[in-house]
Parts: structure tokens; sequence; C-alpha cells
């Protein structure tokens, strides 16, 4: 059976995770997203099941409880989880499984997969990433706040990731990080 292979991409909210991997997952069928828990509200147009699933914090912390979760975080105020069944079947049937997740996520990973591919992804500057945020116009004063002072921790532990990938411009940054998976 072929190897499966965990990827996870890191870097601070705002830089544009979460596109470059929807690209990945639409263009490369081979590619499975672990959809995350959270105890986040959803966003105007998020689906539950489909861009996470939403719990409660008492549904979270059970889940936390029953070790339902590979790795789980706090972050700005709310809990993120990768829940762990699906990522495992995935693997143990020689898939590869993205994880996009946060710094803390991402160094629990290399402590239980420490084969696992980890690639952070940097903004052109810290003021560029912060126009994107309030761009993007989907966070309140209080969570950009959080979510710029906690990229400024992630991106100094950018060093302990396989590879740094700064996304300026997006259709490039897509191209780097395809050449570092396959
Ligand atoms: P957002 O609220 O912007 O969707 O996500 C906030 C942060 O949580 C992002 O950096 C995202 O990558 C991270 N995140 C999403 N899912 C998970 C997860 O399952 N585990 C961890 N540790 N972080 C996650």
């Amino acid at each position: 059976m072929p190897q499966g292979k965990l990827i996870v991409i890191t870097g601070p909210s705002g830089v544009g995770k979460g596109t470059i991997v929807r690209s990945l997952i639409k263009n490369h069928p081979s590619l499975h997203l672990s959809i995350s828990a959270t105890t986040r509200s959803p966003r105007p147009g998020e689906v539950d099941g489909q861009d996470y699933y939403f719990m409660s914090k008492a549904e979270f912390e059970a889940a936390i409880a029953s070790a339902d979760f590979l790795e789980w975080a706090e972050y700005a105020g709310n809990y993120y989880g990768t829940p762990q069944t699906k990522v495992k079947e995935l693997i143990d049937a020689g898939k590869w499984v993205l994880l996009e997740i946060e710094l803390v996520g991402a160094r629990a990973i290399a402590n239980i997969f420490p084969d696992a591919l980890r690639i952070f992804i940097l903004p052109p500057s810290l003021e560029e990433l912060e126009a994107r945020i309030r761009n993007r116009g989907k966070d309140s004063e209080s969570a950009i706040n959080q979510r710029l002072i906690r990229a400024k921790a992630e991106i100094a532990a950018k060093d302990e990731f396989d590879i740094c990938i700064v996304n300026q411009d997006l259709t490039t940054a897509i191209k780097e990080v395809e050449q570092a998976i396959f």
C-alpha cells in the first residue's frame, strides 16, 4: 500500500492559508483536507461540516476529555482541534492529508508525526498582513488585535518549519507549496 503522508500548513491569520489550501484541494484529488472542529461562531457563508465542525465550548471540552482530537489549541479566545479518527483512517489507508492549523497544533503534530511535512506561509510584511485581515472585514476589532499579537509570535517560530513560503503573489505561493509537496 502507498505510504500515507501528513502535510501541515501553518501561518498567521490573514496570510492566505485558506485560499492556498482550497486551491490545492481543488487541483489535486490525491490531497484530503482534514476538517477541524472549532468553538468560533461561523462567519457569513461558512458551512458546518464543510469549513469547520462548529461546536459549543461544552461539546469541545467533552471531545477533549474523550481524546477525540489529534491536537487542539486555543486561538484568539476559541478552541480549534483536529478530529483524530478521520485523519488516522486516511493516513492508514495511504492517503495524503492536509492540516491547516496554527503554531501550537503544528508543534504537537511534529511530536506525533515526525515525518509530517510542515510548511509555514509568511506575509510580505506585518503591515500587509494587518491590511489583509482588515480588508476581509470578517473579524471584530478585538479579534483583529488578538490575531495580530498571535501573528508576531507565530512568525518568530517560522524557522521550526521545513519550508517557509512568502505569500506575496498568490499564484506563485501556490506553485511553491505544490513544489514542496509533490
Ligand atoms: P480562523 O478562525 O481564522 O478560521 O482560524 C484561526 C486559526 O486557527 C488559524 O490559524 C487556523 O489555521 C487555526 N486552526 C484551524 N483549525 C485548527 C485545528 O484543528 N487545530 C489548530 N491547532 N489550529 C487550527
